[in-house]
């Protein structure tokens, strides 16, 4: 016996669905529906007797019936074979192309995330990361800058073009992160936080799921299911490393989630190997070993100054070890026959900013005057072509 998944025909009508629910309820169980793909799906657990399955299953409205013995059902890659690809803006992560979402482990101040997000923008991240709001063990630490945060990373995506990925702490302030983010990241500590995942999946962003340091893989995938039980399909995991007995790591990055996660899911999964190593000299070849496992993306701490960092600065890359980063996973995602990044990071640089007779053709042009250039606003206007795996 299993749990059983209903997918209604695409155009099964809000009535089609009330009936497969009531009958469902009839026969004693407790379903719950939910549109996802632009189609409907009951979902019915408790153990479906086989004959209760057959009835079902049977109804004119119904396309496929699935029994998925997992916990998860509408993460689950039974139920969707095809992989997910996340948008954000011009960052798609799931598709070919490896996702790179870089920036400050924490928004200081402008000068200090604007010149991060240019740097990580020239080296070819996708996506820009930073904290407004902080998650900090010590109440005494530094908290995050809160709206101005907020403001400031609004302000890197408007010279940039990248999209902005920032945490969200609490169902309180989900309303003013939704307003500037294009990912909202729920951090390791709230993996649990189920208000807080019902409520971000609700605002219908993007949502960027880090793996609790106690928690499974089957936890993981479940709080994912609460994203998706929302009706909001884009969800990304990441493998931000668990809590082990060993110490000379901060954490312990366990890479075999990713072969295992997409072997079971359709979502896109990432690895932080900042986190996942607190370590400077690690970060770059775990970042590679990810990209080798088959990661979807990867996301790292990236500071002007880490000796200076207001948070996490002895994990954080600078600009230079971060282009370096870059050419590894270069190297490596082509040996998977992968991309990674934009491809109209750094190498291309120079042909970016100026192929126009005004132009001075100088790669070291200010920001303001660089995200003019049409060939710049192209690239950040752009919208991602569709990838079929
Ligand atoms: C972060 O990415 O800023 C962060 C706090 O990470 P985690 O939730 O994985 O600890
Ligand atoms: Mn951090």
């Amino acid at each position: 016996m299993a749990d059983l998944v209903i997918i209604l025909k695409p155009l099964g009508t809000t009535d089609e669905v009330a009936r497969v629910v009531e009958r469902a309820e009839s026969l004693g169980y407790r379903p719950a529906s939910v549109r996802l793909w632009g189609q409907a799906i009951v979902v019915v657990t408790g153990d479906v007797a086989p004959d209760h399955q057959q009835q079902l299953a049977s109804g004119s409205a119904v396309a496929q019936a699935i029994s998925i013995c997992t916990p998860y059902k509408l993460a689950s890659r039974q139920l969707k074979g095809e992989r997910t690809v996340v948008r954000a803006g011009s960052m798609t992560v799931g598709g070919n192309q490896i996702a790179v979402i870089a920036g400050p482990c924490a928004v200081e101040n402008r000068q200090q995330t604007l010149a991060t997000a240019e740097a990580v923008r020239a080296a070819g991240a996708t996506g820009l990361r930073g904290g407004a709001f902080k998650p900090r063990t010590s109440p005494y630490c530094f908290q995050g800058l809160k709206e101005e945060g907020l403001r400031v990373l609004a302000a890197a995506r408007e010279q940039t073009g990248l999209p902005v990925v920032t945490e969200v702490l609490s169902t309180e302030d989900l309303p003013l992160v939704a307003r500037y983010a294009d990912v909202l990241q729920i951090g390791a500590r709230n993996m649990q936080n189920f208000p807080l995942l019902e409520a971000a999946g609700a605002s219908g962003k993007p949502v960027l799921l880090k793996r609790g340091p106690a928690a499974t893989l089957d936890e993981l995938l479940l709080a994912a299911e609460y994203v998706l039980k929302t009706g909001n399909e884009q969800v990304i995991l990441c493998e931000r490393g668990i809590r082990t007995f060993e110490t000379h790591t901060r954490f312990t990055l366990a890479l075999a989630s990713v072969p295992w996660l997409r072997e079971r899911t359709h979502l896109p999964v990432i690895v932080d190997p900042s986190h996942g190593t607190g370590e400077r000299s690690l970060v770059a070849p775990m970042a590679a070993a990810a990209v080798a496992a088959g990661a979807d993306g990867v996301m790292v701490e990236i500071h002007p100054q880490p000796e200076s960092a207001l948070c996490d600065g002895n994990q954080s890359l600078d600009f230079e070890q971060f282009r370096q980063m870059m050419q590894l996973c270069r190297s490596v995602a082509a040996a998977v026959g992968r991309g990674i990044g934009d491809d109209a990071g750094e190498e291309t640089q120079s042909e970016l900013t100026c192929s126009l007779s005004e132009c001075d053709g100088s790669p070291s042009r200010e920001p303001e005057q660089r995200h003019e250039h049409p060939k710049f606003l192209a690239r950040r206007n752009q919208i991602a072509a569709p990838i079929t795996q």
